[in-house]
């Protein structure tokens, strides 16, 4: 397939503003459109002058706008999004309401256009299987409708059965990647995702806190290697219609989590363990693993993770205690 002129929505976010970059660098024209609810102006700021780049700060629901838009582009990935476990706990409302809201939108228009669509799905669609590693076609289990963690979930997963609806019907080229923990720069622990929040609290000296009794495992995967898997699955056309795991298969509790930030930054911090109800209020559900099976990615575009968990990590503390100094390694 060929595309020149993309659309990003969501790509002021960690992930978004990564793939927007790797996108320019390989020549091609990229529009963005953030509400900034959850991204950032300064994840972007330094495209601006890139006569390839257009930012539009405006919901990603806005009709009006995607009407005008869409039929110009090439492509859509939808990435706008709510994220992260403790906005979802908070804000549930938003999640549910928008997340469902917004893919409706840009599919409907994706769909009058006859525009092939990225949709970024999650892991946390997998719910509590305890069946490792998950693959795409297993079965999804939802936790209790009264934990609110789940609303994300399903919201998510919902997104995907609309998306696999518009290619069943109509044939509307989708790509659903399931994406598992992704972690790199500019991700920031404001949402509740761990290993930002770990590397400030080494950084700063304080004690990190575990959630739980950190036995709880989680494979944690480079945004650059999730950024190579984006860009290369809709160029195969055979994809549309598939579900694609996209994530590392590193696994790491995060306990030792915790202990590798605080060896790798030199750190004199300890570890403070948090009860999941201090930490996210009553009724709270965590699951003990997360492997992704990669067998689709591997076969579909030859995908694997080239960073290991480590590189990851003394990326982010340089990073952090050395905010400039690596920039252009990114
Ligand atoms: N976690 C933690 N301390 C924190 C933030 C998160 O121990 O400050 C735990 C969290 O309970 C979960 C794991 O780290 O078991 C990964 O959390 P994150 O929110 O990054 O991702 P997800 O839960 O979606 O895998």
């Amino acid at each position: 397939m060929n595309f020149q002129n993309i659309v990003v929505t969501g790509g002021a976010g960690f992930i978004g503003s990564h793939l927007v970059e790797a996108l320019l660098k390989r020549g091609y024209h990229v529009t963005i459109i953030d509400d900034l609810s959850t991204g950032k102006w300064s994840n972007i700021s330094h495209l601006e002058d890139n006569p390839n780049f257009r930012a539009i700060i405006a919901s990603a629901a806005d009709t009006q706008l995607l009407e005008k838009e869409i039929p110009n582009h090439d492509l859509v990935y939808h990435l706008a999004s709510a994220v992260g476990v403790k906005l979802i706990i908070e804000q549930p409302v938003k999640t549910v309401e928008s997340i469902f809201h917004t893919t409706d939108v840009v599919l409907k228009l994706c769909s009058r256009y006859r525009k092939p669509v990225v949709i970024t799905s999650t892991s946390e669609v997998y719910g509590k299987s305890t069946t490792v590693p998950f693959s795409e076609e297993m079965d999804v289990v939802m936790g209790a409708t009264e934990k609110r963690r789940w609303a994300y979930a399903c919201a998510k997963a919902l997104d995907e059965f609309l998306a696999l609806a518009h290619f069943y019907e109509t044939n509307l080229p989708v790509f659903i990647v399931r994406l598992f923990n992704t972690v790199g720069p500019r991700q920031t622990g404001q949402y509740g995702m761990v290993l930002p929040t770990f590397v400030e609290q080494a950084v700063n000296g304080k004690s990190l806190t575990v959630y739980g009794d950190g036995k709880q495992k989680r494979c944690f995967c480079s945004v650059h290697d999730v950024i190579e898997g984006l860009i290369q699955l809709p160029l195969v056309p055979k994809v549309a219609g598939k579900v694609v795991n996209l994530g590392s298969q590193e696994e790491v509790s995060i306990e030792q989590l915790a202990q590798r930030v605080i060896e790798i930054a030199g750190a004199n911090s300890t570890i403070e363990y948090i009860p999941y109800e201090q930490a996210y209020g009553a009724g709270f559900d965590d699951m003990q693993q997360r492997i992704p099976d990669l067998k689709r990615a591997q076969t579909l575009i030859n995908w694997n993770p080239q960073y290991s968990l480590d590189d990851i990590i003394h990326q982010l503390v340089q990073l952090r205690k050395h905010p400039t100094s690596m920039l252009k390694h990114y």
